[in-house]
């Protein structure tokens, strides 16, 4: 009894104001020495291209190598971060070690366009644009081998600033992918108001094709229609040889998940890549079923 008492005083002084401001003020402290000390780390998701039927792109995801709680997921530590200028020192140490790997992407000689996601609050940083132009530059990089992504949450705040500066990176060659399309506000009319040139339909959204003949429906139209609208398209959460198989003839242009390769570190991303050839199955189920 006492020692459950105890338990919930604990849960009292956790939840006091005090205790989170010293949590938030230890986390602040322990991102920006884990910044400083290079704790950070890109892996790599494979995207498999329905067209070539290889592996023409890549999500940099964020990994934290913390020197006492090993290796964490960026759910337990970018949504603290943005709540504040931490995540805008975040994306931009991940852009920068991003320009890296494409450079290294291109002494392997693989052509690999890769995807980075960028918070609303970094990209509607007032000096976003100079603070980009000014990494940019330091990596003799083609930037036709960078891809944004951003959710449409961009557009909540300052809907002139997000288009202002998609056009500027745009005219230096940048493309941009509209991330976790199909969840919360992401409306239909609002895709052609931002120059999105990729859409990401939500692993969820994506997922659910599997039991459930509607959202199947949905996804199908949805792709014809982005089709028809010029975008490319993605399909986040391919699990399994259900949902392969399924947005392969759907017509879908690119395909991330599970299924064809978890996120991975630079090492085992590079050789997977080298070593990529597409399912004797898959490539029967090809022949039957071609657009
Ligand atoms: P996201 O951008 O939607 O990234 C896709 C997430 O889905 C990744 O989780 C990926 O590992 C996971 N995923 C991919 N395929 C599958 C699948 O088949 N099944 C399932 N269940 N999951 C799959 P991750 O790496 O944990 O990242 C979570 C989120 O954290 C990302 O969602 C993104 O919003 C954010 N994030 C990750 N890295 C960064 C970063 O460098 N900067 C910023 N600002 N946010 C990041
Ligand atoms: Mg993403
Ligand atoms: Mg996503
Ligand atoms: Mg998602």
């Amino acid at each position: 009894k006492a020692k459950q008492l105890g338990k919930n005083q604990c849960v009292f002084f956790n939840n006091s104001i005090y205790e989170e401001f010293i949590n938030s003020f230890a986390l602040t402290n322990e991102i920006l020495h884990g910044i400083e000390f290079e704790e950070f780390e890109l892996y790599f998701q494979p995207i498999y291209n329905t067209h070539s039927r290889t592996i023409t792109n890549a999500e940099a995801l964020i990994r934290w190598n913390h020197p006492k709680r090993g290796l964490l997921s960026p759910f337990s530590f970018i949504p603290f971060a943005e709540q504040s200028y931490i995540i805008e020192k975040l994306d931009f140490y991940v852009l920068e070690k991003a320009f890296q790997a494409i450079k290294s992407f291109k002494q392997e000689n693989l052509n690999i366009i890769l995807s980075v996601n960028l918070t609303g609050r970094t990209f509607l940083m007032d000096n976003f644009v100079d603070q980009f132009r000014k990494l940019l530059s330091a990596y003799a990089i083609d930037t036709s081998f960078i891809k944004i992504e951003l959710t449409e949450s961009i557009a909540l705040n300052d809907e002139n600033k997000a288009r202002n500066h998609m056009d500027a990176l745009n005219s230096l060659g940048i493309n941009f992918s509209m991330d976790d399309f199909g969840t919360g506000y992401s409306s239909i009319l609002s895709l052609k108001k931002f120059p999105f040139s990729n859409i990401k339909l939500d692993q969820n959204f994506v997922m659910d094709s599997q039991n459930n003949k509607d959202s199947e429906i949905i996804n199908s139209n949805l792709l014809n229609m982005l089709n028809e609208l010029n975008f490319e398209t993605t399909a986040e959460g391919v699990e399994n040889e259900f949902l392969f198989f399924l947005f392969n003839y759907l017509p879908c242009d690119l395909l991330q998940g599970y299924f064809i390769s978890k996120p991975v570190d630079y090492k085992r991303f590079v050789s997977f890549v080298k070593n990529f050839t597409p399912d004797i199955a898959f490539m029967e189920f090809k022949k039957d079923n071609t657009r």
